[in-house]
């Protein structure tokens, strides 16, 4: 028999986000401002035996989808080794990465090796000057190399993230779909969030995902298709006629996909996190290190899993940036 974990509302929970980090080497403009913020201490982050160790006890509870993010997970040491351990946990179907892409080129092969399935590279321009601007780095990096290379190395279906910003990087929208006409890959466009300390950017500066499709319908006829085979989550996919990839928009401003939402979140301080907006979190890290049993922790934090988040209504408290939550 099939073991699942139901939430408070009955949604099946078979998917954990694991942030390795909460460093980075880009500082975002709609993630993290230009100083940093304060990193953890390193006693305070889980060890890679530690996170294995946590989805282990986890996984025979219904756990089938693993995505490692960050931060920055490509920059903590020896990522591959923590793949391997993930990989071999029997119940483990899938495990994916979220990078923004400066050291794929690199480290793509390793990590395929180690048994990773696929990546999502986060993408927001394609022109050298912009890409420093947003990410307030000069690493002289190219996404679509990376793409190829994350590709080259079977780690496929390759998607790209796009947070589209009114005034900064909407006119690319058109240039970005236009990849999707020769690489099979699935290009998404996130609408900004409020969260964190996007001291430069303002509610002006979302663009929503409608006026994101029409742009898009600009370049040929675009209908509604198929996502990717795997890991189909919050995205509503399109197609352009005789495209090789899709186009999709994500749309966390405009209209929420909480009903659906079968995703919980392990923190680089090992907190347990129901929901990415809000305070809705619980220590499982103590308790591991203490010896004691995470499971009914786990149950007890799925009881409590909230409805919807509250973005929309700006409820919420202390919004931290995606780069401490595990985005
Ligand atoms: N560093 C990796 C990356 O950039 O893909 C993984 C972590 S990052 C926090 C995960 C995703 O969150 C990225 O696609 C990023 O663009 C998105 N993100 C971060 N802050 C955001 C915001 N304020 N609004 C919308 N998307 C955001
Ligand atoms: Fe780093 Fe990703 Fe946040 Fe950009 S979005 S600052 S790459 S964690």
């Amino acid at each position: 028999m099939t073991t699942r974990s139901i939430d408070q509302f009955g949604r099946t929970i078979e998917y954990l986000r694991i942030s390795v980090t909460d460093k980075c080497n880009f500082r975002c403009v709609y993630c993290m401002p230009a100083e940093g913020l304060q990193w953890l201490p390193k006693s305070e982050i889980l060890t890679y035996e530690e996170i294995a160790g946590i989805v282990r006890r986890l996984a025979p509870l219904g756990l089938r989808r693993l995505r490692i993010t960050g931060g920055e997970p490509t920059i903590r040491p020896e990522l591959h080794k923590l793949i391997a351990m993930l990989r071999a946990i029997p119940q483990i179907e899938d495990i994916a990465l979220s990078t923004n892409g400066v050291k794929l080129p690199e480290l793509a092969a390793a990590f395929r090796q180690a048994g990773l399935d696929r990546v999502n590279l986060s993408a927001d321009s394609l022109r050298p000057e912009r890409i420093a601007r947003i990410s307030r780095r000069s690493l002289d990096f190219d996404p679509v190399f990376s793409a190829l290379a994350a590709q080259r190395a079977g780690l496929g279906p390759i998607k790209l993230n796009v947070v589209v910003m009114r005034g900064i990087n909407d006119d690319e929208v058109v240039d970005f779909a236009r990849l999707t006409l020769d690489h099979p890959w699935h290009v998404r466009f996130i609408e900004l969030m409020p969260v964190g300390e996007m001291r430069d950017l303002t509610w002006d500066h979302i663009v929503p995902s409608e006026e994101i499709l029409e742009r898009v319908a600009s370049i040929g006829n675009l209908a509604p298709g198929a996502g990717p085979a795997r890991g189909n989550g919050p995205a509503s996919y399109y197609k352009l006629d005789g495209s090789a990839g899709t186009v999709g928009v994500i749309t966390p401003m405009t209209h929420t996909y909480c009903s659906t939402c079968n995703r919980v979140r392990l923190t680089a301080d090992g907190r347990l996190r129901t929901c990415l907006f809000g305070d809705h979190e619980v220590n499982l890290r103590d308790a591991f290190r203490e010896g004691r049993d995470i499971v009914p922790l786990f149950r007890e934090a799925l009881a409590s899993k909230p409805l919807e988040h509250e973005l929309l209504q700006m409820k919420v408290g202390g919004l931290r940036a995606l780069s401490q939550v595990g985005g």
